[in-house]
């Protein structure tokens, strides 16, 4: 059998003869350029697809990975743009999200939407998502290991978009993407890498709404983050 080698030098032999006999004026061979690129690629390896933000989600398809399934009533993938600069990852659905299937829908969600728009952006331009994809029972938070177990979604979402920036809402998403138990007030203020995407963690909305006086330093996070994101003149 020839090996993969000897069939990529015909395929390139045949495809010098047919551009030749084509410079000689000769018909009757197809000859088009496009043809010609179709003959290369038969001896070249296979192109892996890049995945996509779709490909995940068929994948979670009706997920029953762990016990969060049975109570949820919609998987909470995530919204926004598919190749956003910044992706906000919070903690997990909660009962609004939970009945509308997109993350940060309720009041929190709304406290979100004001902060997106003191950057200067929109929901649209950015990625919204959890660390876990389904509601926890009465809001508790995430247990290890449902962390663990929907984690790898999340790092491929990640993979998908490509982001400049994470901004991690709450202890619950800086713990997990850092790795570390320290607390949300001495995480937060400073930029992290996070496998290459420069990770900034803040307070989450809902802690805002109960601890108002909070604000002030996730005002001073997302001047931060301004100061670096690049912004289209
Ligand atoms: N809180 C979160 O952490 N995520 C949501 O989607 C909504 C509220």
């Amino acid at each position: 059998m020839a090996s993969r080698f000897q069939i990529i030098e015909s395929i390139d032999a045949l495809s010098h003869s047919l551009q030749r006999l084509s410079r000689s004026g000769l018909r009757g061979f197809d000859c088009h350029p496009d043809s010609l690129a179709k003959l290369s690629a038969w001896g070249a390896p296979p192109q892996k697809q890049r995945e996509t933000l779709t490909d995940i989600r068929v994948e979670l398809g009706d997920c029953r990975r762990c016990r969060l399934a049975q109570h949820r009533r919609n998987i909470v993938f995530g919204s926004g743009s598919p190749t956003a600069k910044l992706v906000f990852v919070g903690e997990g659905p909660g009962l609004d999200e939970d009945q509308q299937a997109e993350p940060f829908v309720g009041p929190a969600g709304q406290l979100l939407t004001k902060i997106i728009g003191a950057i200067n952006l929109s929901r649209d331009q950015v990625y919204i998502t959890n660390i876990v994809k389904c509601r926890p029972p009465r809001n508790r938070n995430p247990r290890p290991d449902e962390i663990q177990i929907c984690f790898p979604f999340l790092d491929r979402q990640i993979d998908v978009i490509e982001p400049i920036f994470i901004c991690a809402l709450g202890s619950v998403a800086a713990q997990t993407l850092l790795n570390t138990p320290e607390p949300i007030s001495k995480l937060r203020g400073r930029f992290y890498d996070y496998r290459g995407v420069r990770l900034l963690p803040t307070y989450h909305p809902a802690y805002l709404l109960r601890n108002a006086e909070k604000k002030r330093a996730v005002w001073e996070d997302m001047k931060m983050l301004m100061k670096e994101y690049p912004y289209e003149a």
